[in-house]
């Protein structure tokens, strides 16, 4: 049996909607304290054991990985706002170290040696070449990437000491929604920018603030590489397969290798949203790096994957979410009937 943490979360969510959907025999077991994911996340299918935990339960996590005789885990529960981790970080401390520690010690204790890690490139720092491969050193400039970097490394440790098996999947941006329109992205307070574009299309808000118009790129705005939840989801399947039949620790990029700059982004947006969208250039936001960008050779290699959506999907979809109400419960409730 297979327990994702986090999984009331956004790409959680996706990702048990994508295992479920390539796995129509399969049951999985989802373990998520409610704290930042939401419950109606997961009313798409019956074929979820909803457990309300908190990861940081020794005791508690023993109890889950033992009764429900979990095999691999894969492990979304996090705090994952890099702002708030400047100004809050014992909360990224707790949560994202000590409580992992703990699901650690539980796994020990239970002889759970299998599991896929959510990382992230912020645990490269500022780029000091371009596309980030793997090898880039890894010195991150904020408390988000630390933790998750500080947990990798953990993993590291268990692998050769332990003889567990562990991918740690570096994220670049998640974007998009599920096709079926039944779960998408979800946060409070929203930070990333495309759910910001489409809700000033929406007129929930005056403009989207631009964070910087004099980067040296081609049209002076950050470019980041936007990847689509789902084919996020898949890296993890793919991930769980092969740990199957390997020992150790990898840590891969998932990215698309292709960037996009924050005014291509509003262009997109006012394309697929057929809506004007204003704009007000505001100033730098501290700690954005100009250009970050996945080399994702290792993930074609190593997982056999690659990214099937392009921009403009991760965009329709995400509009689709936005426009059709999110957890709207008459699609909740369609979805079993
Ligand atoms: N961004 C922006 N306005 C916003 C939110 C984000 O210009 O309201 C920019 C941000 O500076 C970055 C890019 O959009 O260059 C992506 O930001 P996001 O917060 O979505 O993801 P991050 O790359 O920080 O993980």
């Amino acid at each position: 049996m297979l327990l994702v943490t986090g999984g009331a979360g956004y790409i959680g969510s996706h990702f048990v909607k994508t295992y479920l959907d390539t796995h129509p025999q399969a049951q999985v077991v989802v373990v998520d304290d409610l704290s930042e994911g939401h419950r109606e996340a997961l009313a798409f299918s019956d074929r979820i054991r909803f457990i309300q935990e908190d990861i940081g339960n020794v005791e508690g996590m023993i109890q889950v990985l033992q009764s429900q005789g979990i095999e691999a885990i894969v492990h979304f529960a996090a705090s994952c706002y890099v702002g708030e981790s400047q100004t809050n970080p014992t909360k990224y401390f707790q949560n994202n170290v000590v409580k992992t520690l703990n699901l650690f010690k539980a796994m020990d204790q239970a002889g759970v040696k299998r599991i896929v890690f959510s990382s992230t490139c912020a645990t490269y720092g500022n780029p000091v070449r371009m596309p980030l491969d793997e090898t880039h050193p890894q010195n991150p400039i904020n408390i988000y990437g630390l933790t998750k970097l500080m947990i990798e490394q953990a993993l590291r440790g268990y692998c050769e000491t332990l003889g567990w098996s562990a991918f740690a999947l570096r994220y670049f941006n998640a974007a998009g929604a599920d096709e079926s329109g039944l779960i998408g992205e979800l946060h409070d307070p929203e930070t990333h920018l495309i759910p910001l574009v489409l809700r000033a299309a929406q007129g929930k808000s005056k403009a989207i603030d631009i964070y910087g118009e004099d980067y040296d790129t081609p049209d002076g705005t950050c470019i980041r590489d936007y990847i689509h939840v789902t084919d996020l989801a898949h890296a993890h399947i793919k991930a769980l397969e092969k740990l199957q039949a390997s020992t150790g620790f990898d840590a891969i990029n998932l990215g698309t290798t292709h960037g996009a700059s924050v005014k291509e982004i509003i262009a997109i947006c006012g394309e697929v949203t057929g809506k004007p969208i204003p704009v007000n250039v505001a100033g730098r936001r501290p700690g954005d790096p100009p250009r970050l960008v996945a080399n994702a050779d290792k993930a074609l290699n190593v997982l056999g994957w690659k990214t099937q959506f392009d921009l403009r999907t991760i965009i329709r979809t995400a509009w689709a979410w936005e426009e059709g109400g999110k957890y709207a419960t008459d699609r909740l409730t369609a979805s079993h009937a």
